[in-house]
Order: C-alpha cells, then sequence, then structure tokens
C-alpha cells in the first residue's frame, strides 16, 4: 500500500489499463480529459479500448516480456475487470504502483472469501454455505433449505455459473451441469428491488459515493439503472455508508461498487450485500451524463492521486442498456429528446453482449 501514497500523476503521464472493454475506453476517455495517457493491454485484439488509446499492447496476461515492457511505459497500472490473474499484477506489481492494490483480487475474486470478509464487517449477506461435491451440497441445503442459489467460487459474471435450485430438482445434475469443484450456496432472497453504491477512495482515504442506484435484471443482465434508487433517505445512507466501510476496510484506492438487495421486512426494509466488482460498473455509467463527475473521472482522480471530486446529480437519470441487437436502434435514440448515446464500438452484436448504452437526464425543477 506504500505505492499508493507515492503515486502523484501530472498531465501527459501515462496509466496502464489491464482490460480492454468498453470500461476501459471509458477510462481512458476520462483520463484524456485530464491530459493523462493511456496504454491499454489486452489479449483481444478487437478490444473496444485500442480504438480511443495510442499506445497499446496486445498480448497474453501470461506473456511476461509483454508486462515488463508494458510496466516500462506506464506510471501507474489499474485494470477494468475483476479476473486479472494473480499473477498478472504480481509481476506488474513489482514494478509499478498498482491501483487497486492486487491483494484486493484475491477477497473479489473468490466468492467464499468476499462472504466471509463482508459478514466479518458485520454486513448482512445472504446465508451462505461452502459446496465442494454432490454430497456436500445436500448437506449445505440441509443448512440454509431451498429455494437457493448456487454459484462458482470464481469467474461468474451476468449470471454465468450460477443456477437456482428448488425443491425437487436433480442434485447431481446441478452439480455436474456446474462444472466446478468450488463452488457457494447462498439462500434465495426474496428481495423487492437490487441497488448498488458506487464509492471513490482516494490514496488519503477520502470515500465520495455516488447517489444509491435502482438497478433492474433481465436474463441476470443489467438492463435499467435508475438515480436516485427509490428507497428513504435513511436506507440511501445506510448503503453508502456499507459501501464506505468495505472500501476502507479494504484500503481501496480506485472506484468500485457494491451491489445489494432491498430486503422487505416487518420494521421496514433492510439490505444485504450481494457482491463487490472493484472497479467502474455499468450502474454507475449514468454518471457520464447525470452527475458533475463521472465514476470514470474519479477512478482515474484515485490513481491519480489527485483529489475526488464532489459529486453532484444533475437530475433524475436513467441509463438504459444496449444488448445485442437492440444497438441497431442506436438511431432511433439519436433524436429523443434528453438522450445521450454511448457505442462501445464492438463489432458483432451476440446476444447477451453490451454494445452500447443511453443516458437520459431530466431536468431539475424550474431548469427546463
Ligand atoms: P451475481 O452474479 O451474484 O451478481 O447475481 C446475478 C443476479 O442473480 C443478481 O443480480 C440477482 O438478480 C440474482 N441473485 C443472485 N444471488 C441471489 C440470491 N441469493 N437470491 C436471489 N437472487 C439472487
Amino acid at each position: 500500500m506504500t505505492a499508493s501514497k507515492q503515486v502523484k500523476l501530472k498531465p501527459g503521464d501515462t496509466i496502464g489499463i489491464l482490460g480492454g472493454g468498453q470500461l476501459g475506453r471509458m477510462l481512458a476517455t476520462a483520463a484524456a480529459r485530464l491530459g493523462l495517457r493511456c496504454q491499454v493491454f489486452s489479449p483481444d485484439p478487437d478490444s473496444p479500448a485500442f480504438d480511443v488509446v495510442q499506445n497499446a499492447t496486445c498480448a497474453e496476461y501470461a506473456d511476461v516480456e509483454a508486462l515488463e515492457l508494458f510496466a516500462t511505459d506506464v506510471d501507474v497500472v489499474t485494470y477494468e475487470f475483476e479476473n486479472v490473474p494473480a499473477a498478472t499484477a504480481m509481476i506488474l506489481g513489482a514494478r509499478r504502483p498498482v491501483l487497486p492494490d492486487y491483494k484486493v483480487l484475491e477477497t473479489t475474486q473468490d466468492r467464499l472469501a468476499e462472504k466471509d470478509f463482508v459478514t466479518g464487517l458485520g454486513i448482512a449477506t445472504a446465508r451462505y454455505a461452502d459446496v465442494s461435491s454432490a454430497a456436500s451440497l445436500r448437506a449445505a441445503i440441509g443448512v440454509i433449505g431451498l429455494p437457493a442459489v448456487i454459484k462458482t467460487r470464481r469467474f461468474g459474471y451476468d449470471g454465468k455459473g450460477q443456477a437456482i435450485i428448488r425443491e425437487g430438482d436433480d442434485l447431481d445434475a446441478v452439480w455436474a451441469d456446474l462444472e466446478t469443484k468450488s463452488a457457494i450456496l447462498e439462500g434465495f432472497v426474496p428481495f423487492e428491488r437490487e441497488i448498488s453504491v458506487i464509492a471513490a477512495r482516494g490514496a488519503d482515504g477520502t470515500v465520495e459515493c455516488f447517489d444509491v442506484t435502482d438497478n433492474e435484471h433481465g436474463d441476470h443482465i443489467l438492463r435499467v439503472s435508475r438515480a436516485p434508487a427509490d428507497i428513504s433517505e435513511t436506507l440511501a445512507a445506510e448503503a453508502r455508508s456499507i459501501a464506505t466501510k468495505i472500501a476502507t476496510a479494504l484500503n481501496y484506492v480506485g472506484v468500485l461498487a457494491v451491489e445489494m438487495f432491498v430486503v422487505p421486512g416487518d420494521n421496514g426494509p433492510t439490505l444485504m450485500v450481494n457482491e463487490i466488482a472493484p472497479r467502474v460498473h455499468n450502474s454507475g455509467h449514468w454518471t457520464l451524463d447525470g452527475a458533475s463527475v463521472s465514476q470514470f473521472e474519479q477512478h482515474i482522480r484515485a490513481i491519480a492521486g489527485w483529489p475526488l471530486a464532489k459529486p453532484v446529480r444533475h437530475g433524475p437519470v436513467t441509463m438504459t442498456n444496449l444488448i445485442g441487437d437492440e444497438v441497431n436502434d442506436y438511431a432511433k435514440w439519436l433524436t429523443v429528446p434528453g438522450a445521450t448515446v454511448h457505442l462501445y464500438g464492438k463489432g458483432a452484436p451476440r446476444p447477451g453482449r453490451k454494445m452500447g448504452h443511453i443516458t437520459q437526464v431530466m431536468p431539475a425543477p424550474g431548469k427546463s
């Protein structure tokens, strides 16, 4: 962590970004606005982030020579996705500051370690149990009950590597279909809504949260986010305080997202943390046009050692993802009043592929 204290970039310096997807593309664009350069490292020659930077490294994450050259070209390293191999981050970490610290990945790449960490902070999650065989799945169901959700411990995203288990399901088949040796079983949470908090933490420990966001999913993929979330100010404050507690406990530098369930209860709704994403997040894309500073700029400021901005939302904001073929409607959105179109420059619109998004900001009362 000492490295993070030393980072103080100046305009003209270069940030290395591991990962070349749309998040890297939007990070690099935000950096450019602050006079900072980015070099993107990605194994995929079609990476959307390559389009917006002058220097790119197209190599495998295990290519030590390419990593060493990359490290000499950049002043600090960050990442835009959480499944960066630990060995990659360590090779780079020996040469340049890596922010957020790659030790964070050890916690957030493993759903069991993440749940243990969150509950260790006294924050509620779904009930969960470690599962490593069909027999231990049966035992876990005995404790947690049904319905429940089984998730692979690693490499799950957008609902991949998980399944709902209901009464009467063939547990041997469920376990075999998951094709893993390590999973967790979670009690099914009867949530009334899903929310997230995007929090930025600077190297000096300052935390700035964006307004809490309501998230609507379809087929496990985020479809629409709305800010502010339609919850009480008390619950929103609690959600922000949970995200702040997590960022602080991780000694985090950069932007992270904390996804939470709002669970109905006799004494009013309560919160349960579902997942931590140690990066900028799809549910924070509304900040690009809906706030005085975006999540991407906050991340760049944090890892550059610059002060964080104090975000002010411009009004009620909606973010709609363009998934798969929906991107073909982009021309219609171009003329919708108040809509801003973001396209990621990806090739084929495969089903489930995030191709772009739309933000719509309602003017504040008296300003229309
Ligand atoms: P995750 O990959 O953990 O973010 O889960 C993807 C989505 O599955 C979540 O956004 C929820 O809609 C749903 N989900 C995940 N875990 C649970 C749970 N324990 N109970 C109910 N729904 C869940």
